[in-house]
């Protein structure tokens, strides 16, 4: 439920209304904003008594959410959330931003080269896996904590900001002890614990869509995030399970279009792991950006086939450096503008 202040209410009736939520037995959420302030009640069950608060002065409106999901819906907030990271990048607004890189970090060499390869092509967010959340317990599981302190140093060197995973609460406290962005993979998408840890750990979080999960499923997971605190939420289309292996998953790129419609976060294409192969990465790319997509992760390593794990839908770095040219000119077409690097040093 959304209480909406009439445009110059004074701070004691915005404080009265804070009160009669709490005395409720709910949280009161105060949302100062240009035109007027709102009051977010949470923690109800939809089964709120408003007349108490309809009455008090001062007070505008009161808007019952008609979702399932509350905070990260477009009804409690109308404007775009713009989520800003360090060095000036921001994930929302006008820019498209890239994260590329490998899908997991291999070594020092492997990461450092990566880092050097994006950076020089044009993305601003690497990204690598220290901890992998693989099918099998056979297949490479990552380097663990030893990945992450590699992810810092290839920052240190190249100024971009770190994306990564966490896989359980654990992680989440090494993961942002070092990540600009806390990644919660596809298979994770619905578990609680970790949600509630990452919304507790006070850094930006890349949700991505579970395998074969609805879009208010998505919604839902991120929900936890936001009901924890944490506001600087991504979320992420890779692909949902279809029937047809040819494709790999089915990339719902119209996803794209229905979230920015639900909710306010936003939306981040990964045609990578959408699509499982180089040569469909790249068409499907160009038409996430034509699509809106407020962003990219796409996997890229200096040397795809010896990649430790999705070898065959990294991209080269010639192929990646060619993408980020075609990407650039998409963007341009529909108002943006793809994100440009910080100079090194910077
Ligand atoms: C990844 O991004 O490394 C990954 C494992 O992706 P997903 O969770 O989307 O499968
Ligand atoms: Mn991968």
């Amino acid at each position: 439920m959304l209480i909406v202040m009439r445009h110059g209410a004074t701070e004691e009736e915005v404080q009265r209304v804070v009160t009669v939520i709490r005395d409720m037995g709910y949280q009161a959420r105060p949302m100062p904003g240009a035109q007027r302030t709102a009051v977010g009640l949470v923690g109800n069950d939809g089964r709120v008594d408003s007349s108490r608060l309809e009455g008090l002065p001062g007070v505008q409106d009161v808007i019952h959410v008609s979702k399932p999901y509350k905070q990260v819906s477009r009804e409690w907030q109308p404007e775009n959330t713009v989520v800003r990271l360090p060095g000036g990048v921001a994930v929302g607004g006008t820019d498209v931003v890239v994260i590329a890189g490998p899908c997991s970090v291999e070594s020092e060499e492997q990461i450092l080269q990566a880092a050097r390869l994006v950076k020089e092509a044009g993305a601003v967010i690497l990204r690598g896996g220290a901890f992998k959340p693989r099918t099998s317990p056979y297949s490479f599981q990552g380097l663990g904590r030893p990945g992450l302190r590699l992810l810092a140093k290839a920052r240190e060197e190249t100024g971009l900001l770190l994306c990564t995973e966490a896989m359980d609460p654990d992680g989440v406290g090494w993961v942002s002890e070092v990540a600009d962005i806390i990644q919660i993979g596809a298979r994770n998408m619905q578990n609680f614990s970790l949600l509630r840890a990452a919304g507790r750990a006070g850094k930006p979080v890349l949700l991505k869509r579970g395998i074969a999960a609805t879009i208010t499923e998505l919604l839902l997971s991120a929900e936890y995030l936001l009901a924890e605190g944490n506001h600087d939420v991504m979320l992420c289309e890779r692909g949902v399970r279809g029937f047809d292996t040819m494709t790999r998953n089915i990339f719902d790129l119209s996803a794209i279009p229905v979230v920015q419609k639900l909710s306010h976060l936003p939306i981040i294409a990964d045609p990578s792991h959408a699509t499982g192969l180089r040569e469909k990465v790249i068409p499907m790319a160009r038409a996430a950006v034509a699509a809106g997509a407020d962003g990219l992760m796409v996997e890229v390593h200096p040397n795809p086939e010896n990649a430790k794990s999705d070898g065959a839908q990294s991209l080269f770095p010639d192929q990646f450096a060619q993408l980020m040219r075609e990407v650039r000119v998409i963007a341009e077409v529909i108002g943006r503008r793809v994100a440009e690097p910080a100079p090194v040093g910077a």
